[in-house]
């Protein structure tokens, strides 16, 4: 088992957060900001974080979703297409 295993994993440690396709979301500034803006979520500092993105996407739907992430509230979770961070890291030094 490796050492990033998380806790709140249903399967075996393996959970979203030690998937390689999760990366970290900021919020930005002038999110929210405009007179007609509908969605109001992720205003502030670009070091604040606001959610998380999962680019399993970027898997299916051809071109069109090739550079697409898709957004989660939580940290943790689990899906069929999880890839451990650290048998990427182990491929990377081979
Ligand atoms: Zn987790």
């Amino acid at each position: 088992m490796s050492d990033t295993k998380c806790s709140e994993s249903i399967v075996d440690g393996e959970c979203c957060c030690n998937c390689i396709h999760q990366v970290r979301i900021s919020c930005h500034p002038t999110n929210g900001k405009g007179k007609f803006d509908k969605i109001k979520v992720g205003q502030g500092s670009i070091l604040e974080l606001m959610g998380y993105g999962c680019k399993v996407c970027q898997l299916f739907g051809g071109d069109d979703n090739k550079d697409a992430i898709m957004f989660m509230d939580k940290k943790h979770g689990m899906c069929e297409l999880h890839y451990p961070k650290d048998i990427k890291k182990e491929n990377e030094e081979n």
